[in-house]
């Protein structure tokens, strides 16, 4: 979610509440309009939005997700997924974007044994459409046959190169060398993006410029970043791991900090700071560059989400 992701559009109005029932989910629809709220700060282009199961085993202690989905560190597959997808692309318009996933990523733990993201790539080959896949995983180097096939672009989330405080962040995630051999595999074949995010200032934020010249390296063609918002239970779990940071923290988010769409934001002039670093970080590499859900969309050179990299 990847930290990917500030709305989760499987989810609606009445169901923003940590105590919403799993059957209830389980009813919606699959393919569901990203972001339908029309978030201030979001500049994605119209797409939609599918995720094979609720809740993420991956366990980023920055999640966001977490706050809307009750057990969400105990993934799931969504009742009678296949058979529902089935019918649901039936009613998909030619040449759409789906993007997969934004409330749980695609290859985490639980891939390994269910396979539902393989069997939906499988599906979603019957139609026309376009596939944006957001992870964290290398898993999806196993699926790269299926993925040659398709119109889809990767993007590939990471907040730091150091594998010790990966480890701590997000600790049944593939670690950072893990995931840059997946981009340097898969960007022989597709257009793949490297979301480096969330920041963390100033955890995450030491190295820009070393970072972006690695992540060159592994032939990812754009950096998509975006700074740590704070969610009340986010918060809670990055202050017990790091109490080192308690004070700055209180201070950068709950003092000094902004609520935007109900996330606690940096204020706005560091944002600038940090997101404006990595730009030109990402610039002189000569790679194209967006930030997501910031404000900043001057900055950026291509889609915030990627999208721009599809082939037609
Ligand atoms: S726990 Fe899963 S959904 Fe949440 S940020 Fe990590 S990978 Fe994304």
């Amino acid at each position: 979610m990847d930290t990917m992701w500030l709305y989760y559009p499987a989810l609606d109005k009445e169901n923003i509440d940590s105590g919403v029932s799993l059957t209830k989910i389980n009813k919606m629809n699959l393919i569901t309009a990203f972001d339908p709220w029309q978030g201030k700060l979001c500049s994605c282009p119209k797409k939609y939005s599918l995720s094979a199961y609720t809740g993420c085993g991956h366990r980023c202690l920055y999640c966001y997700a977490s706050f809307y989905i009750k057990d969400f560190f105990r993934p799931r597959p969504k009742e009678d997924y296949l058979g529902r997808l089935e019918k649901e692309i039936k009613k998909i318009p030619d040449y759409s974007i789906i993007t997969m996933a934004n409330s749980s990523d695609p290859y985490q733990p639980i891939e390994k044994t269910q396979k539902l993201t393989r069997e939906t790539l499988k599906i979603l080959k019957k139609i026309n459409c376009k596939i944006n896949i957001v992870t964290k995983s290398h898993l999806i180097l196993r699926d790269l046959s299926l993925l040659k096939d398709l119109n889809v672009i990767v993007c590939v989330s990471l907040a730091t190169l150091d594998k010790k405080l990966a480890k701590k962040l997000e600790p049944n995630v593939s670690s950072p060398r893990q995931r840059l051999s997946a981009v340097e595999k898969l960007s022989k074949y597709l257009p793949v993006a490297v979301r480096l995010d969330p920041l963390i200032h100033p955890l995450t934020t030491k190295k820009i410029n070393q970072t972006i010249q690695t992540i060159k390296q592994s032939g990812s063609k754009q950096i998509i970043t975006s700074t740590y918002k704070l969610k009340p239970d986010n918060f809670k779990r990055m202050l017990k791991a790091f109490p080192q940071y308690k004070d700055l923290w209180q201070k950068l988010y709950l003092k000094d900090g902004e609520k935007i769409g109900g996330y606690t934001y940096l204020n706005k002039q560091l944002r600038e700071i940090l997101i404006n670093e990595v730009c030109k970080a990402t610039k002189n590499e000569k790679l194209e560059f967006s930030s997501c859900r910031e404000g900043f969309k001057k900055l950026n050179t291509k889609n915030c989400d990627g999208s721009s990299l599809f082939k037609n």
